[in-house]
């Protein structure tokens, strides 16, 4: 994409009431638009990030025979009554509204009841089960705090998987396939090794649920963890039985500062049991299914990337989730020559499939070069009147800084290699 067509444009300052590090640095370089505390768009650049993401979650649950479907963002009344879930006491994040023609609707903060009812159209036997679906949702919750930028949003992108079985050994052993699952898109995303499954609060049929917890300043849980046995507990169940329980000791938990990316939750067959979604065991009898829910922040994990990735000069993306992989600068200073061969390495780059961000803008150097340290695409390749009369074009890395010459017929297999 040319940067002169791109409509977002740079900026140095932050809205003043930003206070997150992510939505700062995304607004200035013109990822996201903030509407207001806790709900942001999603501009081209961002647009291209959270695509990306929500691609290594799609491949990762495909992997696991989860089947993507979308349900909808508006819900009956009567189906969270069943399971005692309308109440403002119970859930403190619905948003609520009337129908014109009579009764009351609530926008889905979670899609648990909606998606368990639906498939009562479709499964009546163990032999309809297991199944999983998912879908990527725009989730709606009325959250008392948003300082965390798109760490926590009003409105926010999650993708949320719902499992069903027949018996319990299916359950829990698809429940336990999707630990390495989600460790294999944190991995992929950069921050597999600082990601920790955690023991965290469970529910009515279980002691724990499992959370994904990401060591992040910006992150809002803490967490204690031993980091030699690999095991996290989620301070809200931090008791002198959980630590004895999980083989570990005080001495050996460190605490720290993590963001949530991810939740897996094992229901049991009560969230069944209380929507009516029955099929018959091979003896004929009705039992209520095995039913798990899955979540992974998407829109989080952006925040999460850029807050992590970021220096003092902006954004730096891992390269599987960059907007684009390479960020062309022409130099060219009224140059014809330089130009022309810009044009030529975008023409080249482009064909060979690769997402190139192309600033052939009528700007000063150092203003093209603060702007692409600001987006953080993981390469940018210079072109300018010294490489041309070198035969080649500059690369460096925005991580590092280090910059390397790359001579003209070398610069696609360079960029093969890195990606
Ligand atoms: P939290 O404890 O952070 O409020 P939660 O436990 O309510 O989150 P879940 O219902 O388990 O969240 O949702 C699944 C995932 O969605 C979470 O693990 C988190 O990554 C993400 N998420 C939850 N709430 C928000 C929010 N307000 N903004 C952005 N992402 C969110
Ligand atoms: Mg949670």
């Amino acid at each position: 994409m040319r940067q002169s067509k791109l409509f977002t444009k740079t900026r140095k300052e932050a809205p003043k009431d930003e206070v997150a590090k992510n939505a700062q640095l995304l607004i200035r370089a013109g990822f996201i638009h903030k509407e207001m505390a806790g709900v942001y768009a999603y501009l081209p650049l961002g647009i291209r990030v959270l695509e990306k993401i929500k691609r290594i979650v799609r491949e990762e649950m495909n992997a696991i025979d989860g089947q993507e479907l979308i349900m909808t963002a508006l819900q009956r009344k009567e189906l969270w009554e069943r399971t005692h879930r309308w109440d403002d006491s119970v859930v403190d994040v619905w948003f609520k509204s009337e129908l014109k023609a009579g009764g009351e609707v609530g926008f889905g903060w979670s899609h648990e009841e909606p998606i368990g009812e639906m498939m009562k159209n479709y499964v009546s036997s163990y032999k309809d089960l297991p199944v999983s679906v998912y879908q990527f949702q725009t989730k709606l919750r009325n959250e008392m705090r948003a300082k965390s930028g798109i760490m926590r949003g009003r409105e926010f992108v999650m993708k949320d998987m719902y499992s069903f079985a027949a018996d319990e050994e299916t359950h829990l052993s698809y429940y336990e396939s999707v630990k390495p699952a989600y460790m294999k898109v944190f991995s992929r995303l950069g921050i597999g090794k600082e990601t920790y499954i955690t023991f965290a609060a469970g529910g009515a049929f279980t002691k724990f649920s499992h959370e994904f917890q990401t060591v992040c300043d910006a992150g809002e849980d803490t967490c204690y963890i031993d980091f030699e046995k690999g095991i996290a507990i989620n301070e809200e169940v931090l008791t002198d039985e959980t630590i004895s329980s999980l083989g570990v000791s005080r001495d050996s938990l460190q605490k720290v500062t993590t963001a949530e990316v991810g939740n897996i939750f094992n229901f049991g067959q009560q969230k069944a049991a209380d929507l009516g979604l029955v099929v018959k065991d091979a003896s004929g009898t009705e039992i209520p299914v095995w039913m798990g829910s899955y979540g992974i922040g998407v829109t989080r994990l952006m925040g999460v990337l850029a807050e992590k990735f970021a220096d003092d000069k902006g954004l730096v993306w891992p390269r599987e989730v960059s907007p684009f992989d390479v960020h062309v600068i022409a130099l060219s200073g009224g140059n014809e020559d330089v130009r022309a061969e810009a044009e030529r390495l975008y023409s080249e780059l482009t064909d060979a499939g690769i997402e190139v961000l192309y600033d052939d803008r009528d700007a000063r150097a150092g203003e093209k070069f603060a702007d692409a340290e600001l987006i953080g695409i993981p390469t940018r390749i210079v072109v300018s009147e010294k490489t041309l009369a070198q035969g080649g074009a500059e690369f460096t890395d925005r991580k590092t800084g280090t910059s390397t010459f790359v001579s003209e017929s070398a610069v696609l297999e360079t960029l093969r290699k890195d990606r």
